[in-house]
Parts: structure tokens; C-alpha cells; sequence
């Protein structure tokens, strides 16, 4: 897994502050967050070995964020410590409806590069390269570059997803992004976009414009639109996911990519992976926190 690793500071407010204005609210709760310390704490959860390559800082968030990863089953040795630098951090806003506003500061994640991705990559034999962009687009770039050097399977969730050339994202098997990043990368890449078009009838644009192997989109509590196949024989199946009480959707996403890649690197084909993904994402929603269905 390669990604970024932020200490989340929550509060939960009755409703979200509009520009200028200050709501008191609950909290905060402090706990594990970055959408690569997720990712790969999902897919530990889900049963795979996962090494983490990321950058933190020299602080006490540092610390204590490598000491829930490791208690999450991660293996940190790949996760490097930063002088000077803040851990990132990721400012939480949530309303009672379970849905959250988030802001992050990079911090240390900004500084991993491609030598920490080819250090990581060296040390051991890896069925699947888990990759997203918090950190920027420069270790991305490494990580698919690597992958596909040692014909190693691409799992790559662009989120955010400004920046990551068209190559980079069509090494993708699967490209996992939510409806948001969807629109965004189609916006981004497809000068002719310009479409209102249901969410479930992006993933198709999307395995399109990239004609990369396959292409999951996201729906929130309606699953999932998985698009596989070459053009011409595109397959698309709409996954759903189980119906739960949602308390906190923080990190939804993460719990779906990270037990996804677990998944494919159990040898699942992609239909059951993204399915029992679902489900853990799912499960997940039903806690508060981003980790806090691991207990
Ligand atoms: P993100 O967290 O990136 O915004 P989504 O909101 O699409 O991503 O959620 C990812 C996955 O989490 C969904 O595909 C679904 O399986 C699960 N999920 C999210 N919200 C809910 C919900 N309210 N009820 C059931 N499952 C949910």
C-alpha cells in the first residue's frame, strides 16, 4: 500500500458551519486516519500481509499513528519517519446524517517519494500494488511503474484526484474512485463532458476514456458499478451493498479498496472481491471513526 497516513480530528455537529461561521459541537475524537493507514488497515483486516510505504512525522500523531496501524496487523517498516514535519492531519466535520466535510493538511505525507516506493516494493515478493494519491502523484507514478516491472496487478484509487497523467491511470485493474472522483477525473480528462448523468452510468465513460482492464465505481449505499473488459466487450455489473443503520461514512471508501485489494490478491475474480468489499464497507459505516470498526 502505498498512501498517506493522517491523524483525524473529529467533531460532530448538529449542523455544518457555512463560511465565516463557527458551530460548538461534540468532541473532538481523536484517532487513525489518511486514506492509505485506512486502506491498508482494511485489507489487513480482510486477512492479506500488507506493508505500508508512507511518510510521517517525527511527533507524537507519528508515533501514534504507527502504533495502531501495527495493531491493525500492518507491517510499518516501510513507513518513514520525518524531521521537522507535522504527520498529516485531517480536520473532520460531521452532521447527524452520518455524512462529513473533511479538510487535510499534507504534512510529512508530501514528502514520500519514488525511492521510499522502490525500497518498499524491494523488500519481498507482492501479489497486489495498492496505490492512492494523498501524497501526490509522484509515488503513484512509482508505484504503477514498479508494478507493472515486476508484472504485479495495479489497484489504484486517485483520490484526490488532480494530476495523475492518463498512462499512470490506465495501469489500473481496477481503477476505484466514488461518484465524486468519477466526475472529477472525467472532467478532468474529457474535454467533452459535460453530462448530469446518473452515478451509476459513469463507470462506463470512465472504462472509455481510460480503456484501462476494469473500473469500480462507488454509489455509496447502492454499492457498486464494476465495468470490466476490452472495448467492444465491456461486461457491467451493479453490486449492492448490504442496507444499514449509517452512523459515521468516514473512510467507506478506504474499507471498500483496501478489502477489495485484499481480495483480488486472495485470487477472488473481481465481481466477488468488489461484492465482499461492499459488505465490509458496509459494516464499517455502522461505527463512528474511520478504523473504528476494527474495536
Ligand atoms: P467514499 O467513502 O469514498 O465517499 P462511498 O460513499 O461510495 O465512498 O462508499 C463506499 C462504499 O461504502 C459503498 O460502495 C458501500 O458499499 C459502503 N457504504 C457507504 N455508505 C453506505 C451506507 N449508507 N449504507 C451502506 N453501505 C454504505
Amino acid at each position: 500500500m502505498v498512501g498517506g497516513v493522517n491523524q483525524d480530528v473529529t467533531v460532530r455537529v448538529d449542523r455544518r458551519p457555512t463560511g465565516g461561521e463557527t458551530t460548538v459541537g461534540e468532541g473532538p475524537v481523536v484517532g487513525g486516519g489518511g486514506k492509505g493507514a485506512n486502506q491498508a488497515a482494511a485489507a489487513a483486516y480482510a486477512g492479506a500481509a500488507v506493508r505500508l510505504c508512507a511518510v510521517v512525522g517525527d511527533d507524537a500523531a507519528g508515533q501514534e499513528q504507527l502504533g495502531s496501524l501495527e495493531a491493525a496487523g500492518v507491517d510499518v517498516s516501510g513507513v518513514r519517519r520525518a524531521a521537522d514535519v507535522a504527520t498529516g492531519a485531517a480536520l473532520i466535520v460531521l452532521t447527524p446524517d452520518g455524512e462529513n466535510s473533511i479538510a487535510v493538511g499534507a504534512g510529512a505525507n508530501a514528502l514520500l517519494g519514488a525511492d521510499d516506493v522502490e525500497r518498499a516494493l524491494a523488500g519481498g515478493d507482492v501479489d497486489v500494488v495498492l496505490a492512492q494519491t494523498e501524497p501526490g502523484t509522484a509515488p503513484v507514478v512509482a508505484a504503477a511503474r514498479e508494478a507493472a516491472a515486476r508484472g504485479v496487478r495495479l489497484v489504484l484509487n486517485p483520490a484526490p484526484v488532480e494530476g495523475l497523467d492518463l498512462d499512470t491511470l490506465r495501469a489500473a485493474d481496477p481503477l476505484v474512485v466514488n461518484e465524486h472522483e468519477a466526475v472529477d477525473l472525467l472532467r478532468e480528462h474529457d474535454g467533452t463532458f459535460a453530462s448530469h448523468a446518473p452515478a451509476a452510468d459513469l463507470a462506463r465513460p470512465l472504462a472509455d476514456l481510460l480503456d484501462c482492464p476494469s473500473v469500480v465505481v462507488s454509489l455509496g449505499a447502492e454499492g457498486a458499478v464494476v465495468v470490466s473488459g476490452a472495448v467492444g466487450s465491456r461486461r457491467e455489473l451493479r453490486v449492492s451493498s448490504p442496507r444499514v443503520q449509517a452512523v459515521d461514512t468516514t473512510g467507506a471508501g478506504d474499507v471498500l479498496v483496501g478489502t477489495l485489494a485484499a481480495r483480488l490478491a486472495d485470487g477472488a475474480d473481481l465481481t466477488t472481491a468488489v461484492s465482499e468489499a461492499c459488505a465490509a464497507a458496509a459494516e464499517a459505516v455502522t461505527s463512528a471513526g474511520a478504523r473504528g470498526y476494527l474495536g
